[in-house]
């Protein structure tokens, strides 16, 4: 069984065509980017010795506005990951139905072995490889996986040193003092909360007490384990980070665990805690189960084992086609990825159009439009996939097929 990231995506688009009786002539049109930029950037280091990065942006579907997704640095950077992700986001911005179409960037490096000088630099020349392929009207890339509202600031002004005038809807995730959003570092962990929320309420599930582990004590990863917490009661039982993980079954603060992270670089060896690892976290028997590190951690082989009762996806493709078939059977509740992580995204629009106004809303006004935008979304996927009796990542990949379809024929594309 093949983990090719974007093979694992076309095989999940596949799937939802077959039961939507689309033809082979629409799924060749949906299966493949619109386009797909490779760049080379060479750099001159701190200390003198060159070095060459690999870089991406994967546009995949314009059909429903201008394309919308992160980008990513991290040493396992591929062109089939970005692929991936590129049209994730594209089935993403349709199930929330906000009006973006999708894409996604990558850069092959190390982050934790850069200085900030070499960061910048990389950031910037990015910039200059891609500026002729993106836009506020064009392409709008933000932060994603070891990418952060600094890095988004130097990629915003490098973009409009080069055309020369303001354009803050070029990029989302900036800093607020230079036009981020109210809220938007918390979107993607509270839009998968209300999921949770919502799905806690069809299974009477009561969150007050809930027990909840977590993969990934990144910036999704945390705020949702500290907002669970906070604001629904949960029993945060045990997070990790790529080092390890920490449990107790009788909870623990995630508060601390941040902090720990913070001091020590990891969650493991937070006092008053056992260690634990990466997968027995996954097999844990607790009531939510976040995933909100890397793709294919639940597969064939462990999806069996999987207690929790809600699987809510916060990584980019956590579960594989196989697994999803195991977990469904079974009767996890999975809230899928493209649904549960797009509040990120979700924010990010609301941050564009902030932009375009030069007009900001209030963290509260943020929270209530994610909300609604959060809730109808689960809601219709929900509906989705109990009508086709088919599990929910299925249920929404329809609705999100249907809607990048009916803009390609509207346009005359299809
Ligand atoms: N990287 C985030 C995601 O995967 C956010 C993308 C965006 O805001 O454009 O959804």
């Amino acid at each position: 069984m093949s983990l090719d990231p974007f093979k694992i995506a076309q095989e999940q688009l596949a799937n939802a065509c077959k039961i939507k009786d689309i033809s082979n002539e629409v799924f060749n049109a949906l299966a493949e980017p619109e386009r797909f930029v490779r760049i080379r950037i060479t750099l001159k280091m701190d200390n003198g010795a060159l070095k060459t990065f690999t870089g991406f942006r994967s546009q995949y579907n314009s059909a429903r506005g201008p394309m919308k997704g992160g980008i990513r640095w991290h040493p396992e950077e591929s062109e089939s990951l970005v692929k991936a992700l590129s049209a994730w986001m594209t089935w993403k911005t349709a199930c929330v139905d906000i009006p973006l179409g999708g894409a996604k960037g990558g850069i092959i490096c190390n982050p934790k072995e850069l200085s900030n000088t070499e960061q910048e630099k990389l950031a910037r020349d990015y910039i200059r490889k891609i500026a002729d392929f993106i836009g506020p009207q064009i392409d709008v890339p933000a932060p994603d996986v070891y990418t952060n509202p600094q890095i988004m600031a130097w990629m915003m002004d490098e973009y409009e040193t080069i055309f020369r005038k303001h354009s803050p809807s070029v990029i989302t995730g900036k800093p607020l003092p230079l036009g981020g959003s109210a809220g938007r570092f918390v979107s993607t962990s509270k839009g998968g909360n209300y999921c949770i929320r919502e799905a806690a309420k069809d299974m009477d599930l009561n969150l007050n007490g809930a027990t909840v582990a977590v993969q990934g004590y990144g910036n999704a990863g945390s705020w949702a384990a500290r907002l669970l917490h906070d604001e629904y009661g949960c029993k945060i039982i045990a997070v990790s980070d790529s080092k390890g993980g920490i449990y107790n079954k009788n909870g623990l603060n995630p508060h601390k665990a941040f902090e720990h992270k913070v001091e020590t670089r990891s969650v493991i060896g937070m006092k008053g805690t056992e260690d634990i690892t990466n997968e027995e976290i996954l097999e844990l028997e607790c009531d939510v189960l976040v995933p909100a590190a890397l793709e294919n951690v639940i597969t064939e082989k462990n999806a069996q084992n999987i207690k929790a009762k809600i699987v809510a996806e916060l990584a980019n493709g956590p579960t594989t086609p196989r697994a999803d078939k195991i977990l469904f059977k079974n009767g996890i509740h999975v809230i899928p990825d493209f649904l549960c992580n797009a509040g990120g995204v979700t924010v990010s629009y609301f941050e564009m159009v902030q932009g375009y106004y030069r007009y900001f809303w209030t963290e509260r006004e943020i929270f209530e439009a994610l909300d609604r935008v959060m809730t109808n979304a689960y809601n219709s996927t929900k509906e989705s996939a109990d009508q086709h009796n088919v599990d929910h990542r299925t249920g929404a990949y329809l609705i999100s097929i249907d809607r990048v379809i009916e803009a390609m024929k509207l346009r005359g594309r299809l």
